[in-house]
Formats: C-alpha cells, structure tokens, sequence
C-alpha cells in the first residue's frame, strides 16, 4: 500500500519520491524504464537519466537564474542537487557532472529509501488514487492518450515550436514603435522594422545559417500549421517571409510615416509583460546563430534572449490553463503534473517542480496548505510562470530567467541588476521558509 503513486523516474520524478518519502509518506514509483519499455533518448535504466549534455549550467547563484534555482533547491533538501554536487566534474563556473556516477546515486537514495518502493511498470491511464505525472519529454504513447482525453482538444503537445523571447528592456525604443496592424485593438506589438537591403540580407543569413538536424527519431516531426520554421519559409520564396510572419502592411513606422519593407513583430509573452516572444520565428537553428542574425534585427541589435528558439519532440501539456497553482489538475485533482511535461524547460527546471510539487502534495496529504514560493524567488518565478503568468494562448516550454521574476522597481545599472535580483530572492525564500515551517524536510 502507498500514500501517493508517481509515474516516472527521471529527474522530477525522483525528486518527488524522495522529498515525499522524506516527509513520511509511502510511495509508489512506476518507471516503464527496466521494465519492456524504455524512450528513444534513454540508454539505461537507471532513474534520473540524463539523456543529453551532463551539465546542470550556471552555478553562479548571484548573477544567473538557474544557478539561484540551485542554490534553493539545496536549500530544500533537493536529492538531484545532493547527488549533482557529489559527483561534480571541473566545468568552470557551470555545474557538470559524472551522468553515470550522478544517476547511480540517485538511483541508490530512492531504492534504499525505506518509503519508497519502484515498480518497473509503465502506466497507461490516468489512477483514480492521489498520483504524480512526471513522464517527462517523452511520455509512453498511451499515458499520453489518456491526458489528451481528460484535458481535452488541442492541451496536450507533442512537439514544441519555440520562438525566441527577448527581455523587454534589452529592445532598443528609438528603432521599434509599439503599434497593431492598422491601429486595430491598441498598441499592442513590438514592431522591428526593415528597409529592402535589410530584408535581403536577413533572409540570405536564415538560409546560409547553421542549424540543428532532427534526430533520427524525431524525423516524423511534423511542422503544423502556423509553426514552420522560419529558415523553411525563407527557402520558399525570397519574399515567402514578407508575406508571412514579416508582413508589414498596416504598420505605419512613425519615424518615417511610411510602412517599412517589412517588419518583425514582437508579443507580450508573460503577464509581468517583461518578456516578449518574436511572432512566427520558431527554428531550428544553432543558438549561436540564432543571437547572431536576430541581432541584425534593427531594434534588436542588443537584444538578451530570456530563451531561444527550438523544435523538439517534446510532450507537454499547456499547464497555465489546466493546473491550479499547486500543480494540481483543475478537472481532476487527485492528479498533478511535475518535470517537463508542465512546461518547464531543462533538468534542474524538471526536478525543481518535482520538489515543489511534493512539498504541496506532503502538506495537502497531511491536511494543511502550504503557500507558494514567492514570486521573487526562482522557484516561484518558475511556478508562477507555469501555473498562470504565462499566455495559455501562445505557450511553450521555458527555462528559469530573470525576466519570470517582477522587475527591479527603479533605475539600476545593468551590472548591478542580476545581483539586486538574488539578493531579493534570497531574502523572499528565508522569508517564506520562516512563515512556512512545513516547507522545511521533515
Ligand atoms: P525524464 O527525465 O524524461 O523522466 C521521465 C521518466 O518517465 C522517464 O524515465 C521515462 O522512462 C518515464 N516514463 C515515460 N512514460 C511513462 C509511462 N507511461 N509509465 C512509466 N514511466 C514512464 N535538458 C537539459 O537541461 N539539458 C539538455 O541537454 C537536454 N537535452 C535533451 C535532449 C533530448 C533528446 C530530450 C528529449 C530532452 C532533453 N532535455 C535536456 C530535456 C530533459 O529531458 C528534461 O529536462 C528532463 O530530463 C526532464 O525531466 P523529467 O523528469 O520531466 O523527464
């Protein structure tokens, strides 16, 4: 017998079993992995697989988003970050580990820890008893039938098409002008414009640019509707992207009184409204490259990318309509979400919503309510994010920045604001940590 049943060992999924078992409760952990099943991506079946690059990124806890996130989750008791930090290899001021050594210990810490038992076993329906989805980027066909039948049409993905976001502050003013189409329904779009020559040369640098292959197991990706990438729409035709996503008709450049070439758009992304995500420029090109043309983008020649563009095969549902701000599921609440499949974006990202979603499944298995990480924290930027700040509309996975945190009221250099950021996030989680003596391990 257990108390909660989570389905999926990986990093959010271990995460989970440990801070949830830790808390005294029993739990069951089904991973198809060792089982007959496995991913495409995973080569063991060890729990906690890395199934790409073994870094962790940033370490750095006073200028740099994830490297905060880390410093938290320490802080929380997080088993990932126990075992990352034991198993660390020399990356500078990044976090890189031993993946064989990292997922053998945390592998180690679930099997042996007495609340805890795994059942090599793959789920295919959604329990009707207290449970956690943590299936991750690539969750069993069938378990993923079953979400896409009680969320309902069109909020469970299975791919990803990510437009590169900007930081709002990082968009040069004295280029772009704020306006919609024919004035229609108020200024609401960032608009980078483009004379002939411009446009020209761009479209030569997304057919020229290095990109990412799809890997052998992705190749059935399809480009819906509305999602191809823009590299693909520039190979069309010289002017396919002047009648697509760079369309400039109805856009008055003030600065000129005329309609530009064309125009790159850009759309408030989040409700804080500090980032904004570039309309119709999902691609598949080298994040490298990515910096490099789009900084040819006049307005964005100093762009700071809260997140760049990508295509992936990647199962997620749209969390900031369907989840309440405890990861629970609206239409069905004995269900809640962790890892990737929310939203998120990344390893640490994946086993940080492991941990937060245990925390509140411990509290509410216990009778009591724990309130959320603040905002200002990196755990509850990301949280907030996924749960609600986020458009539903246009949502797609994310990485923990700067830019899910309300912003640093005032004027701030610019080198002192990553630290103003930490400084307050450390503050707002002891803070947190004193008002809610249940967040703390049991
Ligand atoms: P996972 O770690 O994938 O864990 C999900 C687990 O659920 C798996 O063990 C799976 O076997 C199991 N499972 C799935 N369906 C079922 C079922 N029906 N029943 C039982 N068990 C099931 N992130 C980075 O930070 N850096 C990278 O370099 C990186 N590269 C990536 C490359 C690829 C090809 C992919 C697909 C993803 C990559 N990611 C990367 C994202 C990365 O997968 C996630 O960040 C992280 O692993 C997600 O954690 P998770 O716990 O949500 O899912």
């Amino acid at each position: 017998s257990f108390d909660i049943h989570i389905i999926g060992g990986g990093l959010a999924g271990s995460e989970a079993a440990w801070q949830l078992a830790e808390a005294g409760l029993r739990v069951r952990l089904s991973e198809m992995r060792g089982g007959a099943d496995t991913t495409p991506a995973h080569e063991t079946d060890r729990l906690a697989e890395m199934v790409c690059s073994n870094s962790f990124r940033s370490d750095d806890a006073e200028h740099n988003a994830v490297g905060l996130l880390h410093q938290e989750m320490r802080e929380l008791g997080s088993l990932i970050m126990r075992a990352a930090d034991k198993h660390r290899v020399p990356a500078g001021s990044a976090l890189a580990v031993d993946r064989e050594a990292f997922a053998a210990e945390v592998t180690k810490a679930v099997e042996n820890h007495p609340n805890i038992a795994i059942v090599r076993e793959r789920a295919d329906t959604l329990p009707d008893h207290p449970t956690i989805i943590a299936t991750g980027p690539l969750t069993g066909s069938k378990l993923a039938e079953a979400i896409a039948a009680e969320t309902g049409q069109g909020a469970l993905a299975f791919f990803d098409a990510i437009a590169p976001i900007v930081h709002r502050d990082s968009i040069d003013m004295d280029v772009a002008w704020m306006a919609a189409r024919w004035d229609k329904g108020g200024k609401d779009y960032v608009n980078c414009p483009m004379d002939k020559e411009q446009y020209q040369a761009f479209v030569q640098a997304l057919r020229d640019g290095d990109k990412t292959e799809f890997k052998e197991w992705e190749k059935d990706t399809p480009y819906f509707e509305g999602c191809m990438p823009i590299e693909v729409m520039a190979d069309r035709g010289d002017d396919t992207l002047r009648y697509g996503p760079m369309k400039p008709v109805g856009l008055d450049n003030p600065r000129t009184g005329r309609w530009p070439y064309a125009v790159v758009q850009l759309r408030q992304d989040n409700a804080l409204g500090t980032l904004w995500n570039m309309v119709g420029f999902q691609t598949k090109l080298k994040h490298g490259e990515q910096v490099r043309i789009f900084r040819t983008i006049p307005g964005l020649e100093n762009a700071e990318f809260a997140r760049l563009g990508g295509i992936h095969r990647n199962s997620f549902i749209n969390s900031p309509r369907l989840l309440d701000g405890k990861l629970r599921l609206k239409s069905k609440q004995n269900i809640r979400f962790a890892g990737q499949i929310t939203g998120c974006e990344g390893y640490v990202e994946s086993a940080a919503v492991g941990l937060m979603v245990a925390r509140f499944t411990a509290t509410e298995l216990r009778g009591e309510t724990l309130a959320s990480p603040p905002v200002e924290t990196a755990l509850g930027a990301l949280l907030s994010h996924i749960t609600g700040g986020a458009d539903a509309e246009t949502f797609q996975p994310m990485n923990v920045n700067f830019g899910l945190m309300p912003p640093i009221p005032g004027r701030s250099k610019k080198a002192d604001r990553k630290k103003m950021y930490t400084d307050r996030a450390r503050a707002a989680l002891a803070q947190w940590l004193q008002r809610e003596p249940v967040a703390e391990p049991a």
